[in-house]
């Protein structure tokens, strides 16, 4: 096939502010140029691809980056600057992907505005729904698709899913990571990981007050989103309790990360997937997790980790005791087994086959 795939408004491939959707476009380009397809990538102005997706094509377009929607209340309208990268994204896929060849554009966006084109779009757009519910509007829209064509729609997880209207039961397609580019580590320190936007949803106020109640660090790798609520949870917990590590590559995230004894993963939202807890585990870290969203579908207690009651912080605390039960190459061999981007991209193939029957 020759696919065009639309990457997020939020900001360039690269630089962290495309959240999970960034690490899901290079497993997903990887995995369908390695099965035989063409595929040109469509990403904001600044964007570089990942080593092994380089025999993509990239177009690029300048922009002001959309805001993210998860942060704009349930009921906030549909916004978007005049002239920014969402609207330069879909102009350009309309005036130019139609005599380009493509046989379908894959858009990995939580855009109000491409799932509204879907019906009447000159060539087929498919959507991989990269976030649960969090507005009315995109509630509605997904909905609007689901209605008129299911089939145009792929998620992550059935947790994610099931926040919307759908008739049919949904295509998952999970996600996929490249196993060579996670180092096993077999002998952890005395430290436990986080790895996450810095923001709200995230909880990561949760993972830092287990972390002092069991008396160990806790290191934060991510994107510091929302400078007031890391303030308020360095604030929450007693000092050195946590190491702020910053947004780190692939390359060095996973060096660091694969030291840890745990991963912490406290989503206070429905978490689609949950690209981090596969990427501790990749690395031989168990996780311990809410149960809650993706990660409650990803952690199998007793093999990778432990799942708690989600936002009961004692019980998590508890977890960290239970971690040594735990066989951390039984951690990455899961991930080999569930979660390759050989997988990911045999199932995102057989979706788009599917759904581009007539
Ligand atoms: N990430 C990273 N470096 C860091 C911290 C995070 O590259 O220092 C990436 C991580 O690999 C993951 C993404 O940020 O792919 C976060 O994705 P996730 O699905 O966990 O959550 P989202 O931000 O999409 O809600």
């Amino acid at each position: 096939m020759n696919l065009l795939v639309v990457s997020t408004p939020l900001g360039p491939l690269g630089s962290g502010r495309g959240g999970g959707v960034e690490l899901t476009l290079a497993g997903l380009v990887a995995g369908l140029l390695q099965r035989g397809h063409r595929i040109t990538v469509l990403a904001a102005e600044g964007s570089v691809l990942p080593a092994d997706c380089t025999a993509a094509q990239l177009w690029t377009c300048p922009g002001e980056p959309q805001l993210s929607v998860q942060h704009q209340g349930r009921e906030a309208l549909i916004t978007m600057q005049a002239d920014g990268l969402l609207a330069r994204f879909w102009r350009r896929v309309l005036a130019e992907a139609p005599a380009a060849g493509f046989d379908a554009v894959l858009n990995l966006s939580y855009d109000w505005l491409p799932f509204w084109l879907t019906p009447t779009a000159p060539l087929p757009i498919l959507h991989l729904v990269s976030m649960g519910s969090v507005t009315a509007a995109m509630d509605a829209v997904i909905a609007e698709v689901a209605a008129w064509d299911q089939r145009r729609l792929a998620f992550h997880t059935a947790s994610q899913a099931a926040d919307f209207a759908l008739p049919q039961p949904p295509v998952l397609v999970g996600n996929g990571f490249d196993l060579s580019a996670y180092q096993f580590c077999a002998q952890p320190e005395p430290l436990l990981g986080w790895v996450g936007r810095v923001a709200p949803e995230k909880g990561l106020e949760d993972a830092a007050a287990a972390a002092a109640r069991v008396g160990l660090p806790l290191a934060v790798w991510g994107l510091l989103e929302d400078q007031a609520y890391g303030e308020a949870v360095e604030a929450s917990v007693p000092p050195g309790t946590l190491q702020w590590r910053g947004f780190l590559p692939t390359a060095q995230l996973q060096a660091e990360l694969g030291r840890c004894l745990a991963l912490l993963n406290t989503p206070k939202w429905n978490e689609a997937y949950g690209n981090v807890v596969v990427e501790a585990m990749a690395c031989g870290v168990p996780v311990l997790a809410y149960s809650r969203g993706g990660p409650g579908e990803l952690v199998q207690p007793g093999l990778n980790g432990w799942l708690v009651e989600a936002d009961d912080v004692a019980a998590l605390a508890q977890a960290v005791g239970q971690v040594e039960r735990l066989d951390r190459s039984a951690c990455r061999q899961w991930v080999a087994q569930h979660a390759s981007r050989a997988v990911l991209a045999q199932r995102i193939e057989a979706w788009l086959k599917g759904a581009l029957q007539p």
